[in-house]
C-alpha cells in the first residue's frame, strides 16, 4: 500500500491535543509529528539547528498540519526550558511528550569506550530526557502520554552499537519506573524500533552487506519505515492505548527481542 492510500485510513485521534516530539526535523522524530499531526495534533518540533527547525515546520505545513519549531539541543538545559516555555506560551498545554533524541558518538566496544563518551550517551540518550519530563510534566493534564523512543539494541547487542544498546535498555527500566510514578494521571511508554534507513542508520543501510545481513535477522525480510514507527507511537500515545502503561513495543519486523 502507498503511503497516500495509508493516509486515508488515518482516524483523527490527536484532534484538540499538543503534541511535543523531540529530535523532530527529519527521521523518525519528524515521521512521528507528521503521524500525529496529520491525526489532528498541534505539534512543536525540535533539533539543534534553526534551518532544520524551519524546514520541518513548512513541511508540516505544507501538509496542513498546525505547527511550531523551536532550537532544542536536549542536552542543553536553557534550550530545554525554552522549548517548553514557548510551547506554553503558544498552547497552554502539552498532551504528548514523544522523547525521541539519541546519539551514537562511538563504535568502539564498551571497555573502549572513553569515559567522555559513555558521559554523552548516557546525558543525551537518558539524563536529557528525565530532564526534559521535569520541565514538561507540570503542564501535562491528567490523560497524558509519554512514550520513549528506545532501540531493538536494547533486547539485542549489536556490533558497534553496544553502549548505545545499553543506554537504551535504561530507557526500558525508565519507561517501567515513571509510568509507576506518574501513574494514574499520565500513560507512560516506550517504543524499540528495529532498523530503519534514515541518517542516523546510514552507516549501517548504505553498506549492502550489513542491510541484507540485517534483513536476515527478521521474519519479515526488510527493514522497517519512519511511518512504521509513527504508527506505532501513535498508537500508544493514544486512547487507543488507555490501558497500556510502562510497556515497550518492539517494531522491528521480528527480530529477535524476547519473549
Ligand atoms: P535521524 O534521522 O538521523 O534524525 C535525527 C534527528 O535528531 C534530527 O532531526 C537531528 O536534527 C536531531 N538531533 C540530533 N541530535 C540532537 C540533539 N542532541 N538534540 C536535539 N536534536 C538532535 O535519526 P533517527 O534514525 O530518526 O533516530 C531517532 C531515534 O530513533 C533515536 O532515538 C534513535 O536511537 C532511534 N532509533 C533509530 C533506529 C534506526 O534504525 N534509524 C533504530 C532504533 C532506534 P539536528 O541535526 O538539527 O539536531
Amino acid at each position: 500500500m502507498s503511503k497516500m492510500e495509508r493516509e486515508k485510513n488515518f482516524g483523527r485521534r490527536f484532534e484538540g491535543k499538543v503534541a511535543l516530539v523531540t529530535a523532530s526535523t527529519q527521521g523518525i522524530g519528524f515521521a512521528i509529528a507528521e503521524r500525529l499531526g496529520l491525526e489532528g495534533a498541534s505539534v512543536i518540533i525540535s533539533s539543534r539547528k534553526q534551518k532544520n527547525v524551519d524546514e520541518a515546520v513548512e513541511q508540516l505545513k505544507a501538509r496542513g498540519i498546525k505547527a511550531i519549531g523551536v532550537v532544542c539541543h536536549v542536552s542543553n538545559a536553557q534550550q530545554r526550558k525554552n522549548l517548553i516555555d514557548r510551547s506554553i506560551q503558544r498552547y497552554g498545554k502539552i498532551d504528548v511528550v514523544v522523547s525521541n533524541a539519541a546519539v551514537n558518538p562511538s563504535v568502539e566496544t564498551i571497555l573502549e569506550t572513553e569515559e567522555a563518551i559513555l558521559d554523552k550517551l548516557w546525558e543525551t540518550n537518558v539524563k536529557s530526557s528525565i530532564l526534559l519530563l521535569k520541565d514538561a510534566v507540570p503542564h501535562m493534564p491528567k490523560g497524558s502520554s509519554i512514550i520513549f523512543i528506545s532501540s531493538m539494541s536494547a533486547f539485542l547487542p549489536q556490533p558497534s552499537l553496544t553502549m548505545y544498546g545499553v543506554t537504551k535498555t535504561a530507557l526500558v527500566g525508565l519507561t517501567k519506573a515513571l509510568a509507576l510514578e506518574m501513574a494514574p494521571d499520565i500513560r507512560v511508554n516506550c517504543v524499540a524500533p528495529g532498523t530503519v534507513p534514515t541518517h542516523f542508520a546510514s552507516y549501517l543501510t548504505t553498506n549492502n552487506d550489513v542491510k541484507v545481513a540485517i534483513e536476515g535477522l527478521t521474519l519479515l525480510k526488510r527493514l522497517g519505515t519512519t511511518e512504521e514507527i509513527a504508527a506505532a507511537t501513535a498508537f500508544l500515545a493514544s486512547d487507543d492505548a488507555s490501558y497500556i502503561t510502562g510497556e515497550t513495543l518492539v517494531v522491528s519486523g521480528g527480530m529477535p527481542s524476547r519473549l
